[in-house]
Formats: C-alpha cells, sequence, structure tokens
C-alpha cells in the first residue's frame, strides 16, 4: 500500500519537475500558463496529464495534432516514481524521507537540465543546499558539522579539479554548476558519503566518456556534462552507500 503511494507520489512531483526542467532554464514562471502542447500549444487536458499512464493511452502523441510526446516526459515521472519508492523501503515514513524526496527531486531535475542545456541553475542548487544544512541542524542526520563540511569539501573538490584540468591540460571539463550540485550533495549526505558519492561519479563519467570516444558517438572536443554523474554518485551514495563503505573498509583491513 504505502509503496503504491510512493510510486504515486514520485508520478506527480515526477510530473511537476518536467515542467520546472521546460521553464527553469528559460526563466518562465512554473505556474503559468497551464501545460500545453509544444507542437500546436492546445492545453493539455487534466485526464491527459496523468503521469506515464496517459502517455500510455495516447501512445506517444499529443491527442489534438499527433505530434509524438518527448520520451523525457513519461521517463522523469517513472523515474521518480521509482526513486521514491526505492527512498520509502529503505527510510520508512518520517522526516528522514521527506528529506530524502527534496534531495532526489532536485537531482532529477538537475540531470534533466544538464543534458539538455548544459547548465546546472543556482536558482535550484542554492535553495537546496540552505534546506539540506537546515535540516541537518534541526534532525542531526547528518549532523550539521558534517553537512557543512560536506558543502565545503564538495564545492572545494570541483574548484581544484575545474581550477586543476585548466591550469594543467588547459581544458574546460566542468563548469560552476558542478561546484554547487556536489556542495548540495555535501549538504545532504555529510562528507564522508559525499567522498563516495564524488568517487562513484569520476568513476562513472571516465567509465561513459571512454565508451562515448571509443564508440565514435563523441569527439574528443564535445562537452559531456558531469551534472548526471553527480547525481546518480549522490542518489547511489544515498540508498547503499553506508553498505559500500563499510564494505570497503572490511576488504581494506581484513
Ligand atoms: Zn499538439
Amino acid at each position: 500500500m504505502m509503496v503504491a503511494g510512493a510510486l504515486a507520489l514520485g508520478g506527480i512531483v515526477g510530473s511537476f519537475l518536467n515542467v520546472c526542467a521546460s521553464r527553469l532554464p528559460n526563466g518562465r514562471s512554473l505556474w503559468r500558463p497551464g501545460s500545453a502542447c509544444p507542437a500546436c500549444a492546445h492545453p493539455i487536458r487534466w485526464y491527459d496529464n496523468v503521469p506515464v499512464l496517459s502517455f500510455m493511452v495516447l501512445r506517444g502523441r499529443c491527442r489534438d495534432c499527433r505530434a509524438p510526446i518527448a520520451w523525457r516526459y513519461p521517463g522523469v515521472e517513472f523515474g521518480t516514481a521509482l526513486l521514491f519508492a526505492l527512498a520509502y523501503v529503505h527510510l520508512g515514513l518520517g522526516w528522514e524521507l521527506a528529506l530524502a524526496f527534496v534531495f532526489l527531486s532536485a537531482l532529477m531535475v538537475i540531470t534533466v537540465i544538464d543534458l539538455e542545456h548544459q547548465l546546472i541553475p543556482d536558482r535550484i542548487t542554492l535553495p537546496v543546499i540552505a534546506a539540506g544544512f537546515l535540516a541537518s541542524v534541526v534532525l542531526g542526520r547528518p549532523s550539521w558539522p558534517h553537512s557543512l563540511l560536506g558543502i565545503v569539501v564538495g564545492g572545494g573538490i570541483i574548484y581544484a579539479i575545474i581550477l586543476g584540468s585548466r591550469l594543467v591540460m588547459g581544458v574546460e571539463g566542468m563548469g560552476g554548476g558542478d561546484i554547487t550540485l556536489a556542495a548540495m550533495l555535501g549538504a545532504f549526505l555529510g562528507w564522508k558519503l559525499l567522498l563516495l558519492g564524488l568517487f562513484l561519479a569520476v568513476l562513472l563519467g571516465a567509465g561513459v566518456a571512454v565508451a562515448l570516444l571509443a564508440t565514435g558517438r563523441r569527439g574528443g572536443k564535445d562537452p559531456i556534462p558531469f551534472g548526471p554523474f553527480l547525481a546518480l554518485g549522490g542518489a547511489v551514495s544515498l540508498f547503499w552507500g553506508k553498505e559500500i563503505l563499510q564494505w570497503y573498509l572490511r576488504g581494506f583491513v581484513g
């Protein structure tokens, strides 16, 4: 029952995140006007706006002009639903779950915007950093010094990588948005799980970059946004970070 509730809530939130991802980069209002088909501008009826299900009923096409609906829309709704259900299974009901919903929603919308526009808006990261730190002060998980250290270490490491790659190789890899995104991870995860998240992000990013270059799908100069890897590393660290660290330290010591 509760898992179904988490799935449904995730679908609804995912639908809103789609609106955010479409409008925030252009500076448009999130609330007005209501959603419309990007091809024919016909307003979307409430019964055609049910997460995931409407896409299936409409077979991926606008009811009015039959233009295809981008896969991003049901994808984000479905993905957010799965993440919310996973969070409920891991955390159970409580404030920690509410906090995880905020964190995962931010990661999802940042991933979509970075993939589509190669930018990470401060309008999302800065308030979410503040929310994560405030929550650590109130709830104590992670403790606020760990959260604060996470913000500083996360932002600092990415800043150092950007400076280093500029000086040593003369390339622009990551952007300023990656600094605030890493700080956001630190605010929610604390510095230990943040370091694991960063490590996973670099590992995943390097793996995908090598694969894209090797298969010739990207040239050496095409930018590959790093935000989605940070988001993925942060989510994995949120769900399985403690287990991974325990497993790693056991292997290291014994
Ligand atoms: Zn249409």
